[in-house]
């Protein structure tokens, strides 16, 4: 057995993989990546994969960055641990807090860490209540969501998102959640214009809020632009309307900017890029470009001051672990200092969308959106219908997945659209690379249609 037989065997004997269908995987083996460098990955037969996806949209500042390593080390020898809870704290918190107040736009200026984005939007899901609870209204409690709408897979997060597969596995939502439709525009298909579906889908939102009663409600959810619910980029009608609405009735909005945060479309926040004022976000992912796990909630001085005003009882052993925040400080550092996010926005941003929207000219590709660096392309079999397969949906996802994974490129699927959200550091020849790939495996995805 070669090495890499051996590895798959073990890991299908003892690995139970997120998201994966044991059955799937045990037929093949998993590709065993072994190294990472820049925007390549190495598998372990020594094939160079050039990945589109950032991980899973987190690794911005690219691969095998040694002062990340070296900020880690030097912490771990430090103060490997020590807890925030209570009346202590660390410089490493101290400093990385502070970083992203100065970093966040409006007031956002109090960050509450977690370890993960699904650990933060759960935080999100108890702070919006009990600010309520505090302000003396404790009967808003809804959160509304949108479906397809990925916040995280515990219990309380898996709620707040809207991936029905997971929710028919039992126990979700949990009460106190609702769910509008997401702006998808090419999906949804009919004759409106773009910009009058963007202000239906916003009026959904108040329409939700109309029928559950507007002082029983506490908080809209959303990603500035949804992500691992298809790369999905809202008409422009569509966030000064959820804006105006949320203002109106006086709910807060939470952004998640796990995916969008830190660079990914072009600003710090994806928040800045679609004009929205937020009382909180959540971050994860690009805050330590993934080399360490955490996560957090940038909260506004409001939301702030009014929960301080009593005990907030929640918590988790790692919020503001002090190796992962030295890390994020580095990452952020770095970000900053080598203009990533300005050349995303500037550079090498347009220079994707330019290629990425081409894909839109491929017989199998109806629309091709991008915004800095996430972007998404919808298969169809008829353009002009903005038709789906007749097949079950996803299946030529994820014939043309497997086809970019042959080509040595990581491209994802959701349903058949494909997606990229590649490392931010991504040059112009690899972008070429990226694009040559991604219509070469568009074609034989294409060609085994026709068979
Ligand atoms: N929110 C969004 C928008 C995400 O995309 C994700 C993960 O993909 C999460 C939350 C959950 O983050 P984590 O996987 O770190 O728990």
């Amino acid at each position: 057995n070669s090495p890499t037989a051996e590895l798959q065997a073990l890991d299908a004997a003892h690995h139970m993989h997120p998201f994966t269908h044991g059955a799937g995987l045990r037929g093949k083996g998993a590709r065993v990546i072994t190294r990472a460098e820049g925007c390549w990955l190495t598998d372990s037969d020594g094939n160079r994969i050039l990945d589109g996806m950032a991980g899973l949209w987190c690794v911005n500042i690219g691969y095998g960055r040694e002062e990340l390593a070296e900020a880690a080390a030097r912490q771990m020898r430090e103060l490997p641990f020590y807890n925030t809870f209570f009346q202590t704290t660390h410089v490493p918190a101290i400093n990385l807090a502070a970083r992203l107040a100065e970093l966040a736009p409006g007031d956002l200026n109090h960050v509450f860490f977690a370890g993960s984005g699904s650990e933060a939007n759960d935080t999100n899901l108890r702070l919006v209540r009990t600010y309520w609870h505090e302000k003396g209204q404790p009967e808003r409690q809804v959160v509304i969501s949108r479906w397809n709408a990925y916040h995280g897979s515990s219990v309380g997060s898996g709620s707040l998102g809207g991936m029905k597969g997971m929710h028919a596995q039992g126990g979700m939502p949990i009460p106190g959640i609702a769910h509008i439709d997401q702006p998808d525009w090419w999906s949804a298909g009919g004759d409106q214009s773009p910009e009058d579906f963007g202000l239906a889908m916003a009026k959904q939102l108040e329409d939700k809020i109309l029928e559950i009663g507007p002082d029983k409600v506490a908080a809209f959810i959303a990603e500035p632009v949804q992500g691992a619910g298809g790369v999905i980029v809202p008409p422009e009608t569509y966030w000064p309307e959820i804006s105006r609405i949320v203002k109106e009735y006086g709910i807060l909005l939470i952004a998640d900017e796990v995916i969008c945060g830190f660079g990914r479309t072009g600003n710090w926040f994806g928040s800045q890029t679609m004009g929205i004022t937020p009382d909180i976000m959540t971050i994860a992912k690009g805050l330590s470009s993934g080399y360490q796990p955490i996560g957090g909630s940038i909260l506004s001085g409001e939301v702030a001051r009014v929960i301080s005003d009593t005990e907030f009882n929640h918590g988790y052993t790692y919020s503001g672990h002090p190796v992962a925040c030295a890390v994020a400080l580095e990452n952020l550092r770095i970000l900053d200092e080598e203009g990533i996010v300005t050349r995303v926005r500037e550079d090498t941003g347009p220079y994707l969308k330019n290629k990425f929207e081409s894909l839109a000219d491929h017989p199998l590709v109806g629309e091709a959106k991008i915004v800095g660096m996430m972007g998404s392309i919808a298969l169809t079999p008829e353009k002009a219908a903005r038709a789906p397969f007749a097949a079950e949906a996803g299946t030529v996802g994820l014939i043309t997945r497997e086809r970019c994974f042959a080509n040595n490129l990581v491209m994802r699927h959701v349903g058949d659209r494909m997606i990229i959200s590649p490392p931010l550091v991504i040059s112009k020849e690899e972008i070429d690379i990226l694009i040559e790939r991604a219509w070469e495996s568009l074609d034989e995805a294409h060609a085994q249609l026709e068979r």
